[in-house]
């Protein structure tokens, strides 16, 4: 049985005020609620796992540098992010290979050095519109999986999100057959290169404008075990709901 996982990306928005709604959804969980992780901004780290100590909230990053210290101005490493408390790290979000060109070389690089940290990585992929229009929407992300997830793979050291890049911050959704195709066809892969016990442990998550009213129904598909969720997760009052469907999925 895989644990469900929802999981948030706080992106680029939150000050030491956004603290208060980490509380605020800790104090809405249970104990038979999914596993939940919060993936703030790197300035927040410290502060939130500090916070989150004892709760049923866990803490991620958003990004690594693939190298464990060095001149490498502007950077945080995954030791970095693993000394904070973090359990967790985002790698290869769509806003990353699209805005800082980060390659699925770059990405496999960036989970090796999560793994060498001893933590979890959450790792993106996911077409473009123009990919989905030209029904290319398998064979990338087949590439994106060969190319981007490392040897050594396991349900305790990865997590898939599967992203359609046209479904992030647009409200746009695919239909339940389409983001089940995609996750089936990513489960029969992890398969095929991991072995049917690592391939069936490792969590998938489907991610691009989850919210409260559409969850439930994208939570029926057999291969997804939960949701990456951007915009929604800002708020306790947004996120929790979302987490409950899981929870009762
Ligand atoms: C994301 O940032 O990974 C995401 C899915 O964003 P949103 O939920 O806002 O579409």
């Amino acid at each position: 049985m895989r644990r469900k996982l929802a999981a948030g990306n706080w992106k680029m928005n939150g000050t030491a005020s956004a603290l208060s709604e980490l509380a605020e959804l800790a104090r809405q969980l249970g104990p038979d609620d999914a596993e939940t992780v919060i993936c703030p901004p790197f300035t927040l780290l410290f502060a939130a796992c500090e916070k989150m100590r004892g709760t049923a909230v866990a803490i991620g990053a958003q990004d690594c540098h693939a190298a464990p210290s060095g001149a490498y101005t502007g950077d945080i490493s995954a030791e970095m992010i693993a000394d904070t408390g973090a359990s967790y790290v985002i790698v290869g979000h769509s806003e990353r290979r699209d805005a800082h060109a980060e390659t699925d070389s770059d990405v496999a690089d960036k989970t090796r050095a999560v793994w060498r940290a001893e933590l979890t990585a959450i790792l993106c992929i996911g077409e473009s519109g123009a990919d989905r229009e030209a029904d290319r929407t398998l064979p990338i992300i087949q590439e994106q999986l060969t190319g981007s997830v490392p040897d050594g793979a396991t349900g305790t050291n990865l997590v898939i999100a599967y992203e359609p890049v046209w479904a992030i911050g647009t409200g746009k959704v695919p239909t339940l057959s389409q983001i089940v195709e995609a996750h089936d066809f990513i489960r029969a892969q992890l398969i095929s290169r991991f072995g049917k016990t690592e391939g069936d442990a490792i969590r998938l998550l489907y991610g691009g404008s989850v919210k409260p009213g559409n969850a439930a129904e994208i939570f029926t598909a057999e291969n997804v075990d939960g949701a990456l969720v951007g915009g929604a997760s800002l708020k306790a009052a947004d996120f929790a709901p979302i987490i409950k469907a899981l929870s009762q999925a």
